[in-house]
C-alpha cells in the first residue's frame, strides 16, 4: 500500500524526522483557516500540495505557495478538483512554507535483484531526480544496506557523504537517514523515499516530501496500518473480499474465476483468456484464490464476492484436489448454493465446475447427485474454460 504524502510525514513526525508543520484541508475554506494559523505562528509563506498518490505533483501545478490567506484559499480552490495523471485530487496539504538552500534526493528500497536494501542519495534532488540519474549517473548514490547491521548515525553519514551532500548537510542529514531507517524497518516498508530533503537557508535539513510503500504481507503485524488504508481509492469488490479473508482481486473480463492454489488460479486466468478469444473476446472477471483448505463457508463467500460483480456472466470453478480432496471442495459447493439461498444470494449465473486430482471421482459424483440448477461439470481445464468462455458470451 502507498502513502499520501501527508501520512508519510505523520509517519515520519512519530520517529522524529523533522518535517513542516501543516494539515490536511478538504474544501478552500479549512486551506484558509488552515492558512491563517500558520501565518499567525509566523509563517512567511504556506504551501499547498495536492494530495495525490502519484509524482510529479509539482510539475502538473499541484504544488504552490501562497503569500497571506486569500491567496491559500483560492489555490486550494484551484487545485481542488485537478487531474494529475489520472489521479483527481480530494484533499490539499496546506504547511508552512520552507526556505530552500538545496534540494537532495533520498531513498531506502528493497533491492529485489541483489536481495538486500538499497539506499540512493544525491545532491541533485528536487523536481529533476530521473533526468539527473539519466545524465548524469556519478551524481546518484547508490549505497547497499546490509540487513543484519542496518544503519546506524555513521552509516548514515556515510550514505549522506557517497550522495555528496555539502559538508553543511552532513550532520542533519545523517541524523534523518537513520530515523528513516527506522521508519523503513519498524514499519514494514519496501520504499521509503524523500525527494527533496532540504537544507534550509538557516541550516536545518528536513523531509519536506515523503513517499512510502507499506509491505502489506506485514498486515498480520502491523494492526496500525488498516487505518492508513484509503477507502477511495480501493475497489468496493476488493475491500469486501478482504474483509472476508478472501485473497482476491478485481479484472475486467466476464468470466469469474474461483480455483485453489494461486499458482492454479493464475494459469486459469491465462487458460479462459485464450478460450475466450473463439467466444468475441470473453476474458476472466477476477482472480480468486480460495486455497488450500477451502471450507463451504469460505466456497461460499467467495461465490458471493464473484457474482457481486455484474459484469460476471458465467463462472468457472477450477478445483484441483490436494489435502482438502475433490469431494470436501464438492461438499463445499453444495453446502455454498444453501447458504447463499439462505443469505437471499442465489446463483443466478451458470457455474462451470472443473475436479480433477484427490477424490475427484467421488467429488464429480457428489455433484451430479446433487443437481444444481446451472451448475455444469467438465473434466478437463482446457474444455472448462472453453464450456465458461461460451456462456459468458451467451450471457452478455
Ligand atoms: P512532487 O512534484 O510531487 O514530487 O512534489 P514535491 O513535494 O516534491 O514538491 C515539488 C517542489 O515544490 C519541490 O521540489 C520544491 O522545489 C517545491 N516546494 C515544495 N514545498 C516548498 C516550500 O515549502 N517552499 C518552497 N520554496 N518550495 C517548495
Ligand atoms: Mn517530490
Amino acid at each position: 500500500m502507498d502513502l499520501f504524502e501527508h501520512q508519510a510525514k505523520e509517519l515520519f513526525a512519530e520517529y522524529g524526522v523533522p518535517v513542516p508543520t501543516g494539515k490536511v484541508a478538504h474544501t478552500p475554506q479549512e486551506a484558509r483557516a488552515i492558512a491563517e494559523e500558520l501565518f499567525a505562528a509566523g509563517s512567511q509563506k504556506v504551501v499547498i500540495k495536492a494530495q495525490v498518490k502519484t509524482g510529479g505533483r509539482g510539475k502538473a501545478g499541484g504544488v504552490k505557495l501562497a503569500d497571506d490567506a486569500d491567496e491559500a484559499q483560492a489555490l486550494a480552490e484551484q487545485i481542488l478538483g485537478m487531474d494529475i495523471k489520472g489521479h483527481t485530487v480530494h484533499k490539499v496539504l496546506v504547511e508552512a512554507g520552507s526556505a530552500i538552500a538545496q534540494e537532495f534526493y533520498f531513498s531506502f528500497l528493497l533491492d529485489r535483484a541483489n536481495r538486500s536494501f538499497l539506499s540512493i542519495c544525491s545532491a541533485e534532488g528536487g523536481m529533476d531526480i530521473e533526468e539527473v540519474a539519466a545524465t548524469k549517473p556519478e551524481a546518484v548514490a547508490k549505497v547497499p544496506i546490509s540487513a543484519l547491521t542496518g544503519v546506524d548515525r555513521a552509516k548514515a553519514r556515510e550514505i549522506a557523504q557517497a550522495g555528496k551532500l555539502p559538508e553543511q548537510a552532513l550532520d542533519g542529514a545523517a541524523e534523518l537517514i537513520e530515523r528513516l531507517w527506522a521508519v523503513f524497518t519498524d514499519e514494514d516498508a519496501t520504499l521509503v523515499e524523500v525527494n527533496p530533503m532540504i537544507l534550509t537557508t538557516d541550516g536545518r535539513v528536513m523531509a519536506l516530501d515523503g513517499k512510502v510503500t507499506l509491505d502489506d504481507n506485514a498486515d498480520f503485524r502491523q494492526p496500525d496500518h488498516a487505518a492508513l488504508a484509503d477507502e477511495k481509492t480501493t475497489d468496493p469488490l476488493e475491500a469486501r473480499a478482504k474483509e472476508k479473508g478472501l485473497n482476491y482481486v478485481k479484472l475486467d473480463g466476464t468470466v469469474g474465476v474461483i480455483g485453489n492454489g494461486a499458482g492454479l488460479v493464475m494459469s486459469t486466468l491465462d487458460v479462459v483468456a485464450y478460450a475466450g478469444e473463439e467466444f468475441g473476446g470473453q476474458k476472466p472477471a477476477n482472480f480468486l484464490d480460495i486455497g488450500g483448505g477451502a471450507s463451504a463457508e469460505v466456497m461460499a463467500n467467495g461465490l458471493e464476492i464473484v457474482l457481486s460483480d455484474p459484469s460476471v456472466k458465467s463462472v468457472f470453478v477450477n478445483v484441483f484436489g490436494g489435502i482438502t480432496a475433490c469431494d470436501a471442495v464438492a461438499n463445499g459447493i453444495v453446502t455454498a448454493y444453501k447458504l447463499l439461498a439462505e443469505r437471499g444470494e442465489s446463483v443466478d449465473r451458470p457455474l462451470v465446475v472443473r475436479l480433477d486430482g484427490n477424490n475427484a471421482e467421488l467429488g464429480r459424483k457428489i455433484l451430479d447427485d446433487a443437481g444444481l440448477p446451472g451448475v455444469e461439470r467438465v473434466d478437463t481445464m482446457d474444455e472448462a474454460a472453453k464450456r465458461a468462455a461460451q456462456l459468458a458470451a451467451a450471457g452478455a
